[in-house]
C-alpha cells in the first residue's frame, strides 16, 4: 500500500485496520466519530495510536458491537428451548 509507505506505517496492521473500520459500519452504522478505530480519516496522530497497538473502538461502541454481535447469533441459532 503505497498510502502506508508515504506515511511510514505498517501495511499489515493498516489494512487490519481499514479492516475493523469496515466491520465497524457494518456493525454500528454509517457514522464516523472524532476519536479512534471509526475516524472519518486517520492522520498522524492515529497512525501513531496505531503503530503502539493503543488505536480502539469506544467503550460505548464496543458494547454496541458485542450487543449486534449477540443478537445476530441468537438469529442464526433460532429459538431454544429453555
Ligand atoms: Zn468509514
Amino acid at each position: 500500500m503505497r498510502w502506508a509507505a508515504r506515511h511510514d506505517a505498517d501495511a499489515d496492521a493498516l489494512l487490519g485496520l481499514v479492516i475493523a473500520h469496515e466491520l465497524g459500519h457494518l456493525l454500528l452504522g454509517p457514522a464516523h466519530v472524532d476519536d479512534g478505530v471509526m475516524r472519518a480519516a486517520w492522520k498522524k496522530d492515529e497512525l501513531e495510536a496505531l503503530r503502539q497497538r493503543r488505536l480502539r473502538f469506544t467503550k460505548s461502541q464496543r458494547e454496541r458491537i458485542q450487543q449486534e454481535l449477540r443478537a445476530r447469533a441468537e438469529l442464526v441459532a433460532g429459538p431454544t428451548s429453555k
